[in-house]
């Protein structure tokens, strides 16, 4: 028999933080007491959660397994217990149970403080996903726009490297530029993060020189995610889809189309009537109206990162329906993010955002990634589409 483990007490007791870290605004209570042969102390963690937050996270178990960021505990197998009121998971033989349930009533007045660290240590394993000594991801995402709004595109592509940065990732926000008076050898400068253990630069290369692609491949080779951003003078949209990224997402604002006018005459008085539009034919309006000069239906794009209020986009809601409509005609809807404010005076990208729309962002971006395709890959079948789409 074993008697008081001194490493599981240390192990609960003296990381607190991370209890507060796996989840923002959740309330801790750590009680011990005997185990049922009076032989060593059972420890027992119980955290309240708030009702937005789902009850099981599966970065749980991999954090208090984690040998350094973590306590290094195992997992009891068959001893997870998880329904709708509560997710019970034993570690350390039955040293350890943590009890996750719902909080009633009012929030607490700590989010803002616990919001700010949330993830970093935590999330950072599970988001890098690669093993140890493999190098940097090396992928390149293009984000591009109907709309040539550079500013729009540079905020998306802003946020979403801000996003992994925090989440471990070392990311890259690359402008491509048509100026000769541009030197082609641009320091990658760092960008001032809050957080997180991930770091994010910026740099600017000259594309009309054709060192450009050697640029890139250098920016592969140190950073796990390059994000361009092509400044295009010609208005060809089609003409700034490069075959040197991976993936390529249309930013555009969200706000899906419910209803359709009609105007007519009757007795010489015009008359206006208002169309209702099914999520079908709401996808097709969108499609045509906003992605105009996209050539979505000739040209292979990643999907869509759409720019619009954090609202609700449940599977069952309108816009549920739409994207699944979007996702028909090869434009998935990857992710949400928030829309640019023109004016901050925040340094930092994530700043300027309430705390849950924060999380929001982090949240999204984290899914964008796993919606990507691999790196370095083969874009040959793109070339082929842009080459019969211009004619040559
Ligand atoms: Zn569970």
């Amino acid at each position: 028999m074993k008697a008081a483990d001194p490493y599981l007490a240390s192990a609960v007791m003296r990381r607190l933080h991370l209890w507060e870290q796996l989840t923002d605004d959740s309330t801790v209570t750590i009680t011990s007491q005997p185990d049922s042969e009076g032989s060593r102390l059972a420890w027992t963690v119980e955290r309240a959660l708030p009702p937005s937050v789902p009850l099981h996270d599966d970065a749980l178990a991999v954090v208090l397994a984690d040998t350094v960021a973590g306590p290094g505990l195992t997992a009891d197998a068959d001893t997870h217990r998880c329904d709708q009121k509560e997710c019970v998971q034993t570690f350390a033989s039955g040293g350890l149970a943590v009890r996750t349930v719902r909080r009633e009533g009012a929030r607490s007045t700590r989010q803002r403080t616990l919001a700010r660290g949330t993830s970093a240590i935590l999330h950072e394993r599970q988001v890098i996903g690669r093993p140890v000594g493999e190098g940097p991801g090396g992928h390149v995402l293009q984000l591009i726009d109907d709309m040539r709004d550079e500013r729009r595109l540079t905020h998306a592509a802003e946020q979403l490297a801000a996003a992994w940065a925090q989440q471990g990732l070392c990311t890259l926000v690359l402008r491509l530029e048509g100026r000769d008076s541009l030197n082609d050898e641009q320091p990658w400068q760092r960008s001032r993060l809050t957080g997180g253990p991930g770091a994010m630069f910026k740099s600017t290369v000259n594309y009309l020189n054709d060192n450009h692609k050697a640029v890139i491949t250098k920016a592969r080779a140190h950073f796990d995610h390059v994000i361009m951003v092509k400044h295009q003078s010609v208005d060809f949209p089609w003409a700034g889809i490069s075959p040197l990224a991976d993936d390529h997402l249309v930013v555009a604002f969200g706000g899906f189309p419910k209803v359709t006018r009609s105007t007519t005459v009757h007795a010489g008085k015009l008359q206006r009537d208002t169309i209702e539009l099914t999520p079908a034919e709401s996808a097709v309006a969108w499609l045509h109206g906003r992605l105009a000069r996209i050539p979505f239906a000739d040209v292979p794009i990643t999907g869509l990162l759409l720019q619009c209020a954090p609202d609700e986009h449940g599977p069952n809601s309108f816009d549920g329906l739409v994207d699944t409509e979007l996702a028909r005609h090869g434009m998935p809807v990857l992710g949400r993010l928030p829309q640019p404010k023109l004016f901050t005076p925040c340094r930092t990208v994530l700043d300027d955002l309430p705390d849950e729309q924060r999380a929001f962002v982090l949240r999204q971006s984290a899914e964008i990634r796993t919606s990507l395709g691999p790196a370095r890959a083969d874009g040959s079948a793109l070339v082929v589409a842009l080459r019969e789409l211009s004619g040559l």
